[in-house]
């Protein structure tokens, strides 16, 4: 089988991908992009609720979670939100800012998709969609991938095959397979950004209840949204702790965190009214029914004594929730971990071990914050590949 040559070869069409092969076009370099589906950057078409969270105005390496927390600096501080927002202002893509400096398209995640592909046809990138990668090798010092029929040969291979979340749009564990045929460690995956399930007593009668809590986990704390769901606990504020939670650790929930119990006891302890009344100022009854207990919450405050104040307090404001799963790949919105960082440069993302391999996007051990961070990434350790190869 004859090989087509390439200065450079992408494996995958997806975010990092694309905007590396795109770098890497503009400066005059031969780039063939081999993407396993039949279309390009299905993972953008369905993020954030279809207008993709596109990256965020304050980004900086402490809304990443990585071995090395110093990793993803170099990439970020050269290619930052600003840099990416001008290329979209340049294709005219209409975005708003929501939350916590967050950026999404206004119509749809269409328009980023449609964007990529405009600029790698300018950058004259070749895409081989439906490629499917049978092997790579390596022979003095060039890259073989062998694909049904067409034979790639390269200098420069880059790994953006992304990472195990959402199997239905594309993921595989490609990446890591090539990483340790090439000697690299991998730090443990698995879901993140992803809704966790009680362990023991759940609260179905809450599923669909929606309340505003600060939640804290492995030193960090976030203040959003949490959603009872059937199994567990899902919403902004869970997705985001779950980057820092594992199995043995609790999550520590405030469910009132603009009030101070102890003092609103106190402030109302010559009340007439139900304790439930005078709570549910502050959050949803059906949540009072469900955690002190119906039978507190029935009971007048001036009938609360010292220890039935601890006792409620403890429930609404220090709940030590213990998960023992995450809802799984289907359902996470990134890979936590994957190809370690210790054997990449942090300049150009190329192994330490393997010179003309290099490793961008999600398949590498950083993963983002909610809220963007995930993209800005991709976007940042692409230009990185892309401005090397
Ligand atoms: C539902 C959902 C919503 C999200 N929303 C947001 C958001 O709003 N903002 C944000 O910042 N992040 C969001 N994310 C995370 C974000 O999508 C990822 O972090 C990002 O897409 C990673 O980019 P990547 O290029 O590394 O990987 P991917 O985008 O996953 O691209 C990898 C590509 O490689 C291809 N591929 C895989 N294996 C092979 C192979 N063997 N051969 C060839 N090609 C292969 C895949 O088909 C895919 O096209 C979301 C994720 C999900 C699942």
């Amino acid at each position: 089988m004859q090989a087509r040559r390439f200065d450079a070869v992408v494996v995958g069409g997806g975010a990092a991908g694309l905007f590396c092969a795109i770098e890497a076009g503009k400066r005059g370099r031969r780039v063939a992009v081999l993407e396993r589906s039949g279309q390009l950057g299905r993972k953008i078409l369905i993020s954030g609720g279809g207008r993709c969270n596109f990256t965020n105005l304050d980004v900086g390496s402490e809304n990443f979670i990585s071995q090395n927390p110093h990793f993803a600096k170099s990439a970020l501080a050269r290619f930052t939100p600003a840099d990416f927002i001008s290329l979209v202002k340049r294709h005219r893509i209409p975005f708003v800012e929501k939350k916590h400096g967050q950026l999404f398209c206004r119509e749809s995640s269409r328009a980023i998709v449609e964007m990529l592909a405009a600029e790698a046809k300018a950058a004259k990138v070749e895409v081989f969609a439906n490629s499917r990668i049978g092997s790579v090798e390596q022979h003095d010092g060039h890259f073989v991938l062998s694909t049904d029929g067409v034979a790639f040969e390269t200098e420069n291979l880059v790994i953006a095959s992304g990472g195990l979340s959402f199997p239905k749009v594309g993921a595989t564990g490609f990446g890591y397979d090539v990483a340790r045929q090439f000697g690299h460690a991998i730090v443990t995956t698995r879901p993140s950004l992803v809704a966790l399930r009680l362990k023991g007593k759940a609260f179905p009668e809450l599923a669909g209840v929606s309340v505003d809590a600060e939640v804290r986990c492995g030193g960090r704390s976030f203040r959003e949204n949490i959603l009872f769901t059937h199994r567990g606990l899902s919403g902004p504020a869970i997705l985001q702790i779950s980057n820092y939670w594992s199995p043995e650790k609790p999550v520590s929930i405030d469910l009132m965190p603009d009030v101070d119990l102890c003092a609103l006891f106190e402030q109302n302890s010559e009340s007439p009214r139900q304790a439930a009344s005078l709570l549910s100022e502050h959050v949803s009854k059906r949540v009072i029914d469900a955690f002190p207990g119906a039978r507190t919450a029935k009971k007048r405050v001036a009938e609360l004594d010292a220890q039935a104040r601890l006792a409620v307090d403890a429930k609404l404001k220090h709940w030590n929730a213990l998960f023992d799963a995450t809802e799984g790949w289907d359902r996470a919105e990134v890979t936590l971990g994957g190809v370690s960082t210790d054997e990449l440069d942090s300049r150009t993302m190329q192994s330490k071990l393997v010179s003309g391999l290099y490793f961008i996007g999600e398949v590498v051990d950083v993963t983002g914050w909610l809220g963007g961070y995930n993209f800005q990434w991709a976007w940042a350790s692409g230009a990185a590949a892309g401005r090397a190869i």
